[in-house]
């Protein structure tokens, strides 16, 4: 739904947010949250404008700072709420006066986790991450016979999800490579980082009643970027029944700003399926998702080695992808979860799976772009790697653009590894 909030002409008295290259537009308007740097007080909810945030609270647009409240609001009052901000922070407006007590520089302020998440479910719609991950273990037959009839998922967990910018150690865990015969508990030397999208549901269901395909987007108020780290080595030796367990639990970064269904709202496409591919079952498929489910995301990762940071060196670009290459939509993933009744709740969590593009370089993991550990990737620094190393800085970026509209971004999400602890 295109409205007044998405006019490329409309710009904000906050002069930041009127530059070309700022991620938060007044058509953005993202909800995240912050806290003065170095305290411990409670997190508050804000919205990004241009290089600054508004406190929501305190500028008198929510009851309380508590994020929760905004995750909570159904549909209508989550897009009356935006018209409102949209107005108030718009050039010219009579609030000005009032709201810019409520004004800060992100940079000087402490960006949390942008809720609190109970649940974290991880799914696996990157088709193009899932062929060629799946040809480097099955050759003939790279991807399982359900992967088109059911969008593949695991419930991961929560408590180890970090904010942007939080370092972690590299984690220890059972390795046994072919060649021997005896595993050993060692610090994984196969580390590497998923790009994803976080999915954030908004009202969610009560347990028991599904929430069907055309009900979805109601209960998800936006996206973040998602850092889905995971210890190959460990991974390779433990998945077997039943899936990802203390490859992946260690951390996983998220982005601290929530780009919101309705920011994303121009930026829609076609879901369509190849005809030789399965259809949709009915609960998956409908009208609206096959006019405008996907939406369309440029998304890059980016690495900073010690060494690059030592030398004064800039990111190295690693690969480029786009969201629209998802096989499921982020409606069907809802659909799918709830389909058994499962309830969803504020806060909770869906990644989207690792998003890789068609092209080899489009890999959006380094085994991947190693080609399983095999083809070492050299950095322009001329520094190589196979996975990464101590030191080593994953930067997660993603926008949309479109002629005839503002571009909006998603802001960073950044992580360091460190060194195992001892
Ligand atoms: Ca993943």
């Amino acid at each position: 739904m295109i409205d007044a909030t998405h006019d490329a002409a409309l710009t904000s008295w906050v002069a930041s947010a009127n530059r070309d290259h700022t991620d938060f537009p007044i058509q953005n308007l993202p909800f995240g949250r912050w806290r003065p740097r170095g305290s411990r007080e409670p997190w508050r909810a804000a919205v990004a404008i241009g290089d600054s945030l508004l406190d929501l609270a305190g500028a008198g647009f929510t009851a309380t700072a508590d994020m929760a409240e905004v995750l909570a609001l159904p549909l209508a009052a989550r897009r009356a709420l935006r018209a409102r901000l949209s107005a108030a922070l718009s050039t010219g407006s009579p609030a000005e006066a009032a709201l810019r007590a409520h004004l800060h520089p992100i940079d000087q302020v402490e960006l949390g986790l942008p809720c609190d998440t109970r649940d974290y479910t991880d799914f696996y719609t990157g088709i193009h991450h899932a062929l060629k991950v799946g040809a480097l273990m099955r050759p003939d037959h790279p991807l399982l016979p359900n992967y088109k009839w059911v969008p593949i998922g695991y419930h991961g967990r929560a408590s180890s999800l970090v904010a942007s910018g939080t370092a972690f150690h590299r984690p220890r865990g059972q390795l046994k490579p072919p060649h021997v015969d005896i595993p050993s508990l060692e610090p994984s030397k196969r580390l590497d980082y998923e790009l994803e999208l976080g999915i954030v549901i908004g009202p969610g269901n009560t347990l028991g009643t599904p929430i069907a395909l055309d009900e979805a987007e109601a209960h998800v108020i936006g996206l973040t970027l998602l850092n889905d780290w995971s210890a190959r080595d460990v991974q390779a030796w433990e998945y077997q029944p039943l899936g990802p367990f203390l490859a992946k639990n260690f951390a996983t970064t998220l982005s601290p700003w929530i780009v919101t269904l309705e920011a994303l709202a121009p930026f829609r496409s076609p879901f369509t399926r190849a005809t030789d591919d399965p259809q949709p079952l009915p609960y998956l498929d409908s009208a609206q998702t096959r006019a405008a489910g996907v939406i369309e995301i440029d998304l890059t990762v980016s690495l900073q080695t010690a060494r690059m940071r030592a030398q004064g060196e800039g990111e190295a670009l690693l690969s480029r992808s786009n969201y629209h290459d998802a096989y499921w939509t982020l409606a069907q993933l809802v659909a799918h979860h709830t389909v058994n009744g499962c309830n969803l709740g504020p806060g909770d969590l869906l990644g989207t799976g690792t998003l890789s593009g068609p092209a080899p370089e489009q890999g959006a993991s380094l085994l991947e772009l190693s080609n399983g550990g095999k083809s070492p990737l050299t950095l322009p620094n001329g520094e190589t790697r196979l996975f990464l190393d101590d030191g080593d800085e994953v930067i997660l970026r993603g926008d949309c653009q479109r002629a005839g509209f503002r571009r909006i971004g998603l802001g960073e999400c950044r992580g360091r590894v460190l060194p195992v602890q001892n």
